[in-house]
């Protein structure tokens, strides 16, 4: 478990609840925000913990939980 992906974002990183769009870490421009689903058990679910924009063959996290990174 030590390899195990962490993530640490404090809560004075994270900015007001997103919107339907947001502004492309990578070229300024609006997206649509996506939300990548939830697995479990080999089944998928409709999550809102990871928001991303997808720009050209990229994505970019730009929400946790609903909430907008800065
Ligand atoms: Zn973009």
């Amino acid at each position: 478990m030590d390899d195990m992906p962490f993530m640490a974002i404090g809560t004075d990183e994270l900015d007001a609840y997103i919107g339907e769009k947001a502004i492309c870490p990578n070229c300024r421009q609006m997206h649509d925000v996506q939300y990548a689903d939830e697995v479990r058990d080999g089944k998928t679910y409709p999550s809102k913990l990871l928001g991303f924009v997808k720009c050209g063959e990229n994505a970019y996290v730009v929400a946790i939980d609903g909430r907008a990174l800065s």
